[in-house]
């Protein structure tokens, strides 16, 4: 009899579990030293190859998927939709944070005492990321925008965080293309396409090993998640909004815009989902995510190339809703009164932090200085929350890529670029022998 093979996302979800079975057990077993030593090295070798392939896959992919398009109008639509539907999104969860936030009041329950032994206890920890925050001294209101053109291409090829900067140019190049001479430009096209080939069977390559990589991740990380029990009710308020985003939101945006059925839709990006979670990097899990809503979803990918590198980048629906709630409970844990005002400033600020936070771990909590600074908050309250601050950028990060998933669903859906019939599909699954 021939033995079934387990599915890929089936394998990584085992891999999640032993690992997180490992990392609460280590302690006691005095294991945690060889467990940083001699397992977490494996996670860091995953996630390092992930981050390895992102930059060429963003250039390839998008140039690919930018040259194909018949012309430069449609690329504008498209992109007005995704930026349009980003911004929807976020503004969303910023305000549902708020809301949740104001109802629980998780800052009123956390004693005085304990409030003083966590700042005390990560004090180090803050200097680092306000020196962070304030690294780029922003000049001008447009600062961000500048930030955007890079001045060298190595240099923004460089550097994962420079994302933003490698998209400009790869749509630029992508367009250039279109406006180009067809036959003379033939075997450009050629190159990427192939190319583009070749990075995907990478992108699955790596994928066979993230169910070691998920196992060293989470063993080496769930160590210290006891710390999260300390602060349960902030905590649990960051997880319920992040749940309404994903079982509310996400369910009811895809069932008016789309065909695609939920659970099939939350099938597809598992693999994507999990990854996020371990890696706390929307940025690292890209590749996957572009390939599950290409192979799962059955997006196009003209549509997948250019929204999820967007997404990954400027839309985090996850850290939003971690911005607006951490601000204000920060404030209640201080004995300080928002008023209306000063809550609207925090929606507008952390609009624009969690666009500008980069799509690697903690980004958001070194964001959030620039929100608690924008209503005159002391940035030291950081202090309060960092002690549970990677459990929640887990699952933020999880958060982040639904939330790109689902707009590159709608926007592929209003181009006639889905194939609900894949989508549907309880049978599709990338890799699913391997
Ligand atoms: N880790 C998140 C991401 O990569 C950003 C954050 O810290 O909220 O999407």
């Amino acid at each position: 009899m021939k033995k079934k093979k387990l599915p890929l996302y089936a394998k990584i979800l085992i891999g999640m579990a032993l690992g997180l079975a490992w990392g609460l057990s280590a302690g006691a077993l005095g294991m945690a030293e060889f467990t940083q030593d001699w397992i977490k090295p494996f996670g860091t070798i995953f996630i390092n190859c992930l981050k390895l392939i992102a930059v060429p896959l963003i250039i390839v992919s998008l140039v690919d998927g930018v040259s194909n398009l018949s012309d430069v109008s449609k690329l504008s639509r498209i992109g007005g939709k995704t930026i349009g539907l980003y911004m929807l999104t976020t503004v969303f969860a910023i305000t549902l944070g708020l809301i949740l936030v104001n109802i629980i009041q998780p800052g009123k329950l956390l004693s005085a005492e304990r409030r003083d032994s966590l700042r005390e206890t990560f004090a180090a920890d803050l200097d680092k990321s306000i020196t962070a925050a304030h690294a780029p001294a922003h000049s001008s209101p447009l600062q961000p925008l500048v930030d955007i053109v890079p001045e060298n291409f190595f240099n923004a090829a460089s550097n994962n965080t420079n994302m933003l900067q490698v998209i400009f140019f790869s749509i630029l190049f992508g367009v250039a293309m279109i406006l180009s001479n067809k036959e003379k430009i033939q075997p450009v096209k050629n190159f990427f396409d192939g190319a583009n080939a070749v990075i995907l069977s990478i992108v699955d390559i790596i994928m066979r090993f993230a169910p070691i990589g998920v196992f060293a991740l989470l063993a080496s990380l769930s160590i210290d998640m006891e710390l999260m029990k300390a602060l349960s009710v902030y905590s649990l308020n960051v997880v319920l909004g992040l749940a309404l985003m994903v079982f509310v939101l996400y369910p009811t945006l895809l069932k008016l815009f789309t065909k695609v059925k939920y659970k099939e839709f939350l099938r597809a990006i598992l693999p994507a989902q999990i990854l996020a979670f371990s890696t706390s990097s929307s940025a690292a899990t890209l590749p996957v995510t572009m390939d599950c809503a290409e192979k799962n979803l059955g997006i196009s990918e003209e549509v997948s190339s250019f929204v999820l590198p967007l997404g990954a980048t400027i839309n985090m629906d996850g850290t939003s809703i971690h911005q607006g709630i951490s601000a204000v409970f920060i404030a209640q844990a201080f004995g300080i009164d928002l008023s209306l005002m000063q809550q609207l400033t925090i929606l507008l600020t952390a609009v624009l932090a969690s666009i500008g936070a980069a799509a690697v771990p903690g980004a958001g909590i070194i964001m959030l200085i620039i929100v608690l600074e924008s209503v005159g908050l002391d940035p030291a309250g950081l202090a309060l929350i960092l002690a549970v601050d990677r459990p929640l950028d887990m699952l933020r990060t999880a958060v982040n890529i639904t939330g790109d998933s689902t707009v590159a669903s709608i926007v592929a859906t209003s181009e006639g670029e889905l194939n609900t019939a894949i989508a549907n599909d309880p049978t599709t699954n990338i890799n699913t022998t391997a």
